[in-house]
């Protein structure tokens, strides 16, 4: 009988801890936010193919936790979203990336910065409000920040989380859709998100090398989203080869560690200034 037992009972205890480090980061980064200890910000550069320039910089999110180390935005992103944090995070972000615009412009570095929004973000009825507000601060403007958003179906839930992004299509904000063809999608909703960027996800990018018909579902991803008037952008791009047939299909921009890692602000001006692209 207990032999019997022994399997349910691990997995429970799994469950246990899984649940004790998920309450403990919940708590920790709370009080992170609260203090503004530990989080900082790094920036990966976007290139342009056709002119082989920086075309902007996407921010992430980092957490050196005083225990634990540091702590992947994969694994507290999902479970800020999941209570009440993901709101002071986001403000965070958003304050952190203007404060960074701001004094990049002031060094001659002039560079739009995309961020990271949730569904749950867009479902709060004063985002754009509250996100127009904190640019005015820094004497930015809607130019400056590009907005990513993922989990299409949760915002398409949503008709607040649907005005939210409409509104700041007028206020002039690029939107792009972040992890296109990553798991289940039917690209219907493409008419109803007014999208101006795809940024076609790793996983399909990675396929690129491995065999012919991977290529031909990227040659026709990329040439039906042109035909419908997206810039496309592939992400995690990490090798040469990968860049030449990209080019060779009019990618119009990537992103990926064979270009740059993400980068801590100074590195970042300092790639700018010295980078030259292959
Ligand atoms: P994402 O938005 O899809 O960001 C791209 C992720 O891929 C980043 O991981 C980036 O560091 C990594 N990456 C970029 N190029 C390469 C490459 O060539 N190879 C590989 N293997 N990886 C590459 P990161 O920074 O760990 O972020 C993971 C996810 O966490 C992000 O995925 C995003 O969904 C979320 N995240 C990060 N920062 C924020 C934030 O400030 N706010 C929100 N809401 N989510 C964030
Ligand atoms: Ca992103
Ligand atoms: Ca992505
Ligand atoms: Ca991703």
């Amino acid at each position: 009988a207990i032999a019997e037992n022994t399997p349910q009972s691990d997995y429970q205890l799994e469950a246990d801890i899984a649940k004790t480090r998920a309450f403990t980061l919940i708590s920790d980064l709370g009080e992170a936010l609260r203090k503004d200890e530990g989080l900082y910000l790094v920036y990966q550069p976007k290139i342009e193919l056709r002119t082989r320039k920086v075309v902007g910089a996407e921010a992430l999110i980092r957490w050196k936790h005083p225990v634990l180390g540091n702590v992947s935005p994969a694994q507290f992103i999902p479970l800020a979203e999941n209570t009440t944090l993901i709101r002071p995070l986001t403000d965070w972000v958003i304050d952190n990336v203007a404060r960074q615009i701001n004094r990049w412009k002031k060094k001659n570095l002039f560079m739009s910065v995309s961020i990271n929004i949730t569904a749950n973000n867009l479902s709060e009825g004063d985002f754009a409000e509250r996100l127009m507000s904190t640019l005015q601060d820094y004497q930015l403007t809607a130019a400056d920040i590009e907005i990513e958003c993922l989990e299409t179906q949760k915002i398409l839930e949503s008709n607040v989380a649907l005005s939210s992004i409409a509104m700041l299509k007028r206020l002039g904000f690029l939107i792009s859709l972040d992890d296109f063809g990553s798991g289940y999608s039917n690209l219907t909703y493409l008419n109803k998100i007014p999208i101006d960027i795809i940024k076609i996800d790793k996983s399909l990018i990675d396929n690129i090398n491995k065999d012919t018909n991977s290529r031909v579902i990227i040659k026709s991803l990329i040439s039906m989203l042109h035909k419908l008037h997206y810039v496309v952008l592939a992400e995690g791009v990490e090798d040469q080869k990968t860049i030449d047939y990209l080019v060779s299909l009019g990618c119009d921009q990537v992103q990926g560690y064979h270009l740059s890692r993400p980068l801590m602000p100074a590195e970042f001006a300092r790639w700018c200034e010295n980078h030259d692209i292959p």
